[in-house]
């Protein structure tokens, strides 16, 4: 590897404690924190992803090229992390992605975001749930887990609890180490807890996926699935806060039951950075306007969201930037286990995102280089 110039950018820096103004120096990882005067702007740890299909035209599920051209746009948005996500499609399909994302993984991307591994969203989800997923779904066998799992990149895997084989399935995930999500699901409260269980008993992490979305909602006399992942204290939870899939007032009440585990994603598809009209999404065709991306059934499909944005929208509802930050790098980086990135602390990499006072990015960093 090639070293670094040790690198010196003066701001209003999130630090694990608070917000120093000051300057952080770095080569690729941190190297000192010291406070003085500086100008307003934010330096935040780099954003992680760890739900996302596309972007600028490319999609995990073209392969090498396209992973690389969802890194580069979405890095350029502050994304410094990410976990390239495929959807339901035929096995063989998903195996493909799956190895491209690999690939992708050891050589990195240059000027991209780091690519962790992958998330398998599907094909072991619900019939009943598709949201904009093909009906393709399967049961999880554990020839087909075992084969994914060979490849050693999946590390968040999306499921339905209540579907037949899913403890044993679980556990299986959990052993090798991949975060169990329940999301796609028309599951009851007692498959989560059931399934949450099994999870634990390996030793896993249970999480929920783009909670509220592709999901039953929580009833009084039926909290289902959704009703689970809140009640559950130790459960991550992502969400869409692109302001189409979810309401404001449904993102602060989860923000307040999950109580520093909710995470924000993108979930976002090819047409991401790209101007409003048709687009593709796992083999079906989408439409997108005005922010929205829709089937012809008017589903929504995914979303046009970056990270940025995210962060945004959830200033913009009233959530402090501090605790914003931290739904966008801590959280995730604790969902993967990950203690390497997601704060800024002295040891850590350099993933920094640097933004003006209206939260607009400025610079951004992956390893202590600069991408944007
Ligand atoms: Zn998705």
């Amino acid at each position: 590897m090639m070293s670094l110039m040790s690198t010196r950018l003066q701001g209003r820096i999130l630090t694990s404690r608070g917000f120093v103004t000051g300057a952080v120096s770095f080569g690729r990882t941190i190297e000192d924190i010291e406070a003085g005067d500086a100008p307003g702007r934010y330096i935040l740890p780099g954003f992680i992803d760890v739900h996302v299909h596309g972007g600028n035209g490319g999609d995990t599920m073209d392969g090498e090229r396209g992973v690389e051209t969802m890194a580069r746009f979405h890095g350029s948005h502050g994304t410094t992390s990410m976990l390239p996500t495929t959807v339901t499609a035929p096995w063989s399909n998903v195996m493909s992605a799956l190895r491209g994302v690999a690939e992708v993984r050891s050589r990195g991307v240059e000027g991209g975001a780091d690519v962790l591994g992958a998330h398998l969203e599907g094909p072991f989800i619900s019939p009943k749930r598709l949201g904009a997923q093909a009906p393709q779904t399967i049961l999880p066998s554990a020839s087909l887990l075992e084969e994914a799992l060979a490849l050693n990149v999946v590390r968040l895997t999306t499921v339905a609890p209540e579907l037949e084989g899913m403890d044993a399935a679980a556990r299986k995930l959990s052993r090798a180490g991949v975060r169990v999500s329940f999301g796609h699901t028309v599951g009851a409260y007692e498959d989560a807890v059931r399934v949450a269980a099994a999870v634990r008993e390996e030793g896993g992490t249970v999480s929920g996926t783009h909670l509220f979305n592709a999901m039953s909602g929580l009833m009084g006399r039926a909290p289902g699935v959704l009703g689970a992942l809140l009640a559950d204290e130790a459960a991550f939870a992502e969400l869409i806060f692109d302001l189409h899939h979810v309401y404001s007032g449904a993102f602060l009440a989860a923000r307040a039951a999950k109580r520093g585990r909710l995470l924000l994603i993108t979930d976002a598809i090819r047409a991401a950075g790209l101007p409003d009209g048709e687009s593709e999404l796992g083999g079906q065709k989408v439409f997108v306007k005005n922010g929205r991306a829709t089937l012809v059934d008017g589903t929504l499909a995914g979303s046009v969201l970056t990270l940025d944005v995210a962060l945004r929208n959830a200033v913009k509802v009233g959530v402090p930037i501090e605790e914003a930050s931290r739904m966008l790098s801590g959280t995730p980086a604790e969902l993967l286990g990950l203690s390497d990135r997601g704060r800024i602390e002295v040891g850590l990499r350099a993933d920094f995102v640097v933004l003006d006072e209206a939260l607009r990015v400025l610079e951004v960093y992956v390893g202590g280089e600069r991408i944007a």
